[in-house]
């Protein structure tokens, strides 16, 4: 019987693994155990292709609990769902690819390159022999060439646009380290006008970035252009950020609503202690600093809750007025912090912070560009009234120390 077969191959494989001295070998046979172990690879890849596409025609992954074929094949060979996605619909496509079903089964294909040749052959299937034929001589880069040029001649370009636009998606989810994941899948043009409006505003960022001191990677920065487009300019990273150019630069007031549960006790602490929560429900846990930071950036739905009882429901308001950012603008032209002077893309701080009772007057705002506000939200700088205006203090505050170059040698 198969199974029992392959399962007795297993536990062989599995002891001689556990017998590999690799440093033992001589340079041909480690090159040679390379080569038996791709093709030992490259049959097992056929194997899960052949076995996925019947673990979704028998429905068994529904049985199973999992909410689609591909779920099921991402938890059983612990990869993520995308790929899981893309082995099935070539595991489909094989059906009707008979030299590629050979090739693979014969442990001449990988699984990357089985995906590459199945998506263009399907399109056009006279291309085929030669798009094998190609994977096993030339290099996975060329091979992938190949196979978008075999595609974007074989298909049918208004079909082929009808059906990204039928099949497009927005999704999301959480991954391991509890961040938001997004994969979308757009028509072309639709995603150009996306990409070029994200491009020229994290241009923008970047800009303000540099004259701030900050570098950022550009991809950092797509991810806020990204949220600021949507949300209405609105930097999560950012508190009171205007934006100079996007949605929202002209002073209006925040356009999104985070709603975050939190016990009151962590609110106020600036942790979560013990059976405490402070989370985006439907998302997952956050720290409360982030929750703080939510509160000055929009109007922060806070479900104050003791234990899972919600205790009672308190809407906090964060906008700062627009009467208000114009006196602010009139009272700090600069950064406020002394000897910093920098006048562009400052940004409004509550200098009491918000989280910890601090209000939303002229008395306990100031603007700071963003590398100082950087330092004051994140690295217990603060701010200190005093009859001359402010002063600033580092956390190891060392200026009275004094500074000398010892001597070398
Ligand atoms: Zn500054």
């Amino acid at each position: 019987m198969t199974l029992r077969t392959l399962e007795r191959v297993a536990h062989d494989l599995r002891s001689a693994l556990s017998d590999l001295e690799p440093e033992r070998l001589s340079g041909p046979d480690a090159s040679r155990l390379l080569e038996v172990f791709a093709e030992i690879e490259k049959l097992a890849a056929a194997g899960k292709l052949l076995s996925a596409r019947r673990v979704e025609s028998s429905n068994v992954w529904r049985k199973k609990g999992h909410r689609s074929a591909a779920a099921h094949i991402a938890t059983a060979t612990g990869t993520g769902l995308g790929p899981a996605i893309n082995a099935l619909e070539a595991a489909r496509q094989l059906r009707r690819l008979p030299a590629t079903d050979e090739a693979l089964r014969d442990g001449r294909l990988s699984e990357t390159q089985v995906k590459e040749i199945a998506g263009a052959a399907i399109l056009q299937p006279e291309a085929e022999r030669e798009l094998v034929e190609a994977a096993e001589k030339q290099p996975l880069n060329v091979l992938k060439l190949r196979c978008s040029r075999v595609k974007a001649t074989g298909r049918d370009q208004n079909a082929s646009y009808a059906s990204i636009r039928r099949g497009r998606y927005l999704r999301n989810w959480t991954d391991g380290d509890g961040a938001v994941r997004f994969d979308a899948r757009l028509t072309p043009d639709e995603g150009a006008r996306l990409l070029a409006a994200v491009t020229a505003r994290a241009d923008q960022l970047a800009v303000e970035a540099k004259r701030s001191g900050l570098a950022e990677p550009l991809k950092a920065l797509a991810a806020d252009a990204l949220v600021g487009l949507a949300c209405g300019g609105v930097r999560t990273g950012a508190p009171g950020r205007r934006g100079t150019g996007g949605p929202g630069g002209r002073g209006r007031g925040p356009t999104t609503m985070v709603h975050v549960r939190v016990d009151h006790q962590a609110l106020v602490r600036g942790r979560v202690g013990r059976g405490e929560i402070c989370e985006i429900p439907g998302i997952g846990p956050i720290p409360v600093e982030v929750a703080r930071r939510l509160a000055v950036d929009s109007i922060l739905s806070v479900l104050v809750t003791k234990g899972v009882d919600v205790a009672a429901v308190a809407h906090v308001g964060r906008t700062i007025p627009a009467s208000v950012r114009r006196a602010l603008h009139e009272r700090d032209p600069v950064c406020v912090v002394p000897g910093c002077g920098l006048a562009e893309g400052l940004e409004i701080d509550h200098v009491e912070p918000f989280g910890q009772g601090g209000e939303t007057v002229l008395s306990n705002l100031v603007r700071l560009c963003h590398w100082h506000h950087y330092l004051k939200t994140h690295q217990r700088h603060r701010l200190e009234a005093t009859e001359d205006g402010w002063r600033w203090i580092s956390p190891d505050d060392s200026r009275a120390r004094g500074f000398a170059l010892e001597p070398s040698g």
